[in-house]
C-alpha cells in the first residue's frame, strides 16, 4: 500500500510550489493524454523506489467557526487523520507566526509522523532556521527549499522512513482487486451490495496499517475477486453501507491498492468536474478501468443520448475503457460489467513475449513506415520488449526515436493493443534511442 503525505501550513507558506516539486516527475508519464483534466491537490511521488500519494490541503486556517475557511478546516483535518505522515510546512522568513502555533497544537495530538518543513531556506543559516522553529514542539525541524529543491529529499525520505518498501511479488497473487469508486450518490454501495446480495462474502481487516481497509473476498461464477474497501463501507447486519461521507484520500488509496477500478457515473446527472478527476487519477495510478454508468434505468432516450455525448466530451480519455450502461438498483448489466473486468484485469497483467513484440512492431513498420525527419534519415525501429505490467509498459529500442511524431507513437501503441487485446488498461509505450 502506498502511503500518503499530507501538507499542510497557513497560506503562502510554499505548499503548492513543494507539491509540484514532489509530483514533478510522474507528471511528465501522463502529460499527453488529450482531455484529461487534473486536481491539482493529488498527486503521486517518489522518493528511491518508495512511490506516494501526496495531498496539497490548501490554505488552513485551524480556528475558523463557518464559511468557506470552515468547510476548508474540515476538509483538512479530514485529510489529516487519514494521512499516514503529516508534512506541517512553515516560513523561514517569516518566522513562527500564532496561526503556525494554533496548526502546531491539533498536529502534536496525532499519532502518525509529522515533520516540520520550513521552506524558503535556500541562502540561510541551516542551524539557525532549524532552532527558531523547534519551539514549535514537533521535534527537529527541516529546512528546505521547495522552489530549489534543497532537503526535500530527506524530508521525504525521513517523513516514510517506517513504511516498508513496495512488495515486488504483488502481481503473483492471482486474484483481482477491485476497486469501486466515483463521487457521492453515484450508486456505489448500491452496487456493492447487489454483487454481494446473492454471494459468499468474507470481510477481513488488515492489520498492521494505520489506515482500516477492508479487503471483501467474493465469487462470481465460480471466479474469486477481492473488493477493497477503504471507502469507508461497513457491513450492518447483511447489507453494506457507507459510515463515513466521501473521502478523496481514501478514494486515491483504493485505487492505488486496486487491479481493476470501476468508475461509477450517475447517467442522470452530467459528467462533473469531480467525476473527471477521479478518472483521471485511475489514469496517473495506471490501473485498469471499466467505466459503470449507471441508474440506466432512470432515463428517457432523449437523456441517454444526452448523457453519451457528455460523456464522449468529458471523458475522451478514456478510450481505453469499456463503458457499460447499468442499473445496480435493478442488478441490471452486471453480467457483461464483471467480463470487462476479468478482461481488463488478464490485459493489466498480460505476459508480452519478447519475439511477438518485435514481430508486431517490425509489422506495423512495414505496413506504415515511420516519416523521415526533416525529409532526410528515417528513425530506425529496431526490436521491443516489455518492460513492466499493471499497467504494461512496452520498450521499443532504436535509433533517432526521438524524431517519431506523436501521431506515429499512437499509430505503435494502437496497434499493439490490438494485436495484444489490451483493453481496459492504460499502456505505456517508452522510446529508447541507442547512440
Ligand atoms: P501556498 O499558498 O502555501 O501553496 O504557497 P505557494 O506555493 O503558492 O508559494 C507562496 C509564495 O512563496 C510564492 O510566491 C512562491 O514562489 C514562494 N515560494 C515557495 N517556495 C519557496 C522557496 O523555497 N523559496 C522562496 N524564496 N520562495 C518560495
Ligand atoms: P453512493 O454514495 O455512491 O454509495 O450511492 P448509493 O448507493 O448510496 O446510492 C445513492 C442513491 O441512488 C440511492 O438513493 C440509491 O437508491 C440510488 N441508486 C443507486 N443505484 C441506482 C440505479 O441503478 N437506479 C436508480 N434509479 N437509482 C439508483
Amino acid at each position: 500500500m502506498k502511503p500518503t503525505l499530507v501538507l499542510v501550513g497557513r497560506p503562502n507558506v510554499g505548499k503548492s510550489t513543494l507539491f509540484n516539486r514532489l509530483t514533478k516527475t510522474r507528471d511528465a508519464i501522463v502529460a499527453d493524454l488529450p482531455g484529461l483534466t487534473r486536481d491539482r491537490h493529488y498527486g503521486h511521488g517518489k522518493v528511491g523506489s518508495k512511490p506516494y500519494l501526496v495531498v496539497d490541503t490548501g490554505g488552513f486556517e485551524p480556528l475558523a467557526k463557518d464559511g468557506i475557511f470552515h468547510e476548508m478546516a474540515r476538509q483538512t483535518e479530514q485529510a489529516i487523520a487519514e494521512a499516514d505522515a503529516v508534512v506541517f510546512v512553515v516560513d523561514g522568513r517569516v518566522g513562527i507566526t500564532a496561526q503556525d502555533k494554533e496548526i502546531a497544537n491539533k498536529l502534536r495530538k496525532l499519532e502518525r509522523p509529522v515533520l516540520v518543513a520550513v521552506n524558503k531556506a535556500e541562502g540561510m543559516k541551516h542551524t539557525v532556521v532549524a532552532a527558531d522553529f523547534y519551539e514549535l514542539g514537533l521535534g527537529e525541524p527541516f529546512p528546505v527549499s521547495a522552489t530549489h529543491g534543497d532537503g526535500v529529499r530527506d524530508l521525504v525520505e525521513m517523513a516514510l522512513a517506517d513504511f516498508p518498501e513496495p512488495d515486488e511479488d504483488d502481481a503473483k497473487d492471482e486474484t483481482p482487486r477491485v476497486a469501486i469508486v466515483g463521487r457521492p450518490n453515484v450508486g456505489k454501495s448500491t452496487l456493492i451490495n447487489a454483487l454481494m446480495g446473492e454471494e459468499r462474502v468474507i470481510a477481513f481487516d488488515m492489520p498492521g496499517t494505520t489506515r482500516d481497509a477492508i479487503f471483501v473476498d467474493f465469487e462470481r461464477n465460480g471466479r474469486k475477486y477481492t473488493l477493497i474497501d477503504t471507502a469507508g463501507l461497513r457491513r450492518r447486519g447483511k447489507v453494506f453501507e457507507a459510515v463515513e461521507k466521501f473521502s478523496v484520500v481514501k478514494t486515491l488509496q483504493s485505487i492505488e491498492d486496486a487491479n481493476v477500478v470501476v468508475l461509477v457515473l450517475d447517467a442522470d446527472q452530467d459528467i462533473s468536474d469531480q467525476d473527471a478527476h477521479i478518472a483521471g487519477f485511475v489514469v496517473e495510478s495506471g490501473r485498469s478501468l471499466v467505466v459503470a454508468v449507471n441508474k440506466w434505468d432512470s432515463l428517457d432516450a432523449y437523456r441517454r443520448e444526452r448523457i453519451k455525448v457528455d460523456l464522449e466530451h468529458k471523458l475522451k480519455f478514456l478510450s481505453f475503457a469499456t463503458f457499460h450502461y447499468i442499473s445496480a438498483l435493478k442488478g441490471l448489466g452486471l453480467e457483461k460489467l464483471f467480463t470487462s473486468v476479468d478482461r481488463a484485469y488478464a490485459a493489466a497483467m498480460a505476459k508480452l513475449p519478447t519475439p511477438k513484440l518485435t514481430r508486431v512492431l517490425l509489422d506495423a513498420v512495414a505496413r506504415q513506415a515511420p516519416p523521415r525527419h526533416g525529409g532526410i534519415f528515417r528513425p530506425k525501429l529496431r526490436y521491443a520488449h516489455q518492460g513492466g505490467s499493471n499497467p504494461p509498459l512496452i520498450v521499443i529500442h532504436g535509433n533517432a526515436l526521438d524524431s517519431l511524431p506523436e501521431s506515429y507513437r499512437r499509430y505503435l501503441e494502437h496497434t499493439f493493443r490490438e494485436v495484444f487485446k489490451l483493453q481496459g488498461t492504460p499502456l505505456r509505450v517508452q522510446f529508447n534511442t541507442s547512440h
